[in-house]
């Protein structure tokens, strides 16, 4: 299984890669959380990041490239993988293509502005096992505590309301084009990102693997 789970900032892919690659143990290969800890580790791939990411914009593709090519190269992905927040450019969908062959399935959610906003706006996240949480929606069992590792909670740096503005724009112009590659190559598949994730999860287990329907 070669999916990739796309869809703009705050469409909940984080959370719904997470839930699959849990039920189908195949690795969630997350560019952004694989950045976020380069940025924690002080490498220079994080310091030549960190400012992309601050600022919503996006990472330069080559620096991308090389990371995913990295890990793509480890062991572990023999029986497939989860994409998550990549592809994001068509230089990037293309170079995919070129290193594995091709994906099998883009699942695209689809979630309006306004409430990208409100989740975003909401989010927190664990700096540790980087867990995902909504203030309102799907809040910590203990405010500010990480359920799964009693870290604290934070809040994204790009959470922030100007860099989600920007990142909504980045996405509008440089990733969802992406779409349009993966639609002409038969290969999308679109859902209502705006169902609680455990909807979403069952509706792609389901078309992707019916014996998994729970
Ligand atoms: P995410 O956690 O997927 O929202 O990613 C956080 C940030 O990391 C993005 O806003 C970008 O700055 C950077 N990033 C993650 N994935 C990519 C990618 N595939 N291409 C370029 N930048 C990326």
């Amino acid at each position: 299984m070669r999916l990739v789970i796309f869809g703009p900032p705050g469409a909940g892919k984080g959370t719904i890669a997470g839930a699959l690659t849990a039920r189908w143990g195949i690795p969630h290969i997350a560019t952004g959380d694989m950045l976020r800890a380069q940025v924690r580790e002080g490498s220079e791939l994080g310091r030549r990041a960190q400012d992309y990411m601050n600022a919503g914009e996006l990472v330069p593709d080559d620096l991308i490239l090389e990371m995913v090519r990295q890990r793509l190269g480890e062991t572990g992905v023999g029986k497939g993988f989860i994409l998550d927040g990549f592809p994001r450019t068509l230089a990037q969908a293309q170079a995919l293509d070129g290193m594995i062959g091709g994906v099998e399935v883009v699942i695209d959610l689809e979630v309006p502005e306004h409430e990208l906003v409100r989740r975003l706006s909401g989010r927190r996240v664990c700096p540790q096992c980087e867990a995902i949480y909504q203030v309102d929606t799907m809040p910590a069992r203990t405010p500010g505590v990480c359920d799964r590792c009693g870290a604290q909670l934070v809040q994204r740096a790009d959470d922030t309301p100007e860099a989600v503005r920007n990142r909504l724009v980045v996405y509008r112009e440089q990733t969802a084009p992406v779409l349009a590659y993966y639609r002409e190559r038969g290969l999308l598949r679109s859902l209502d990102g705006t169902r609680g994730s455990a909807a979403v999860v069952e509706d792609i287990a389901g078309a992707l693997c019916p014996r998994d329907r729970q």
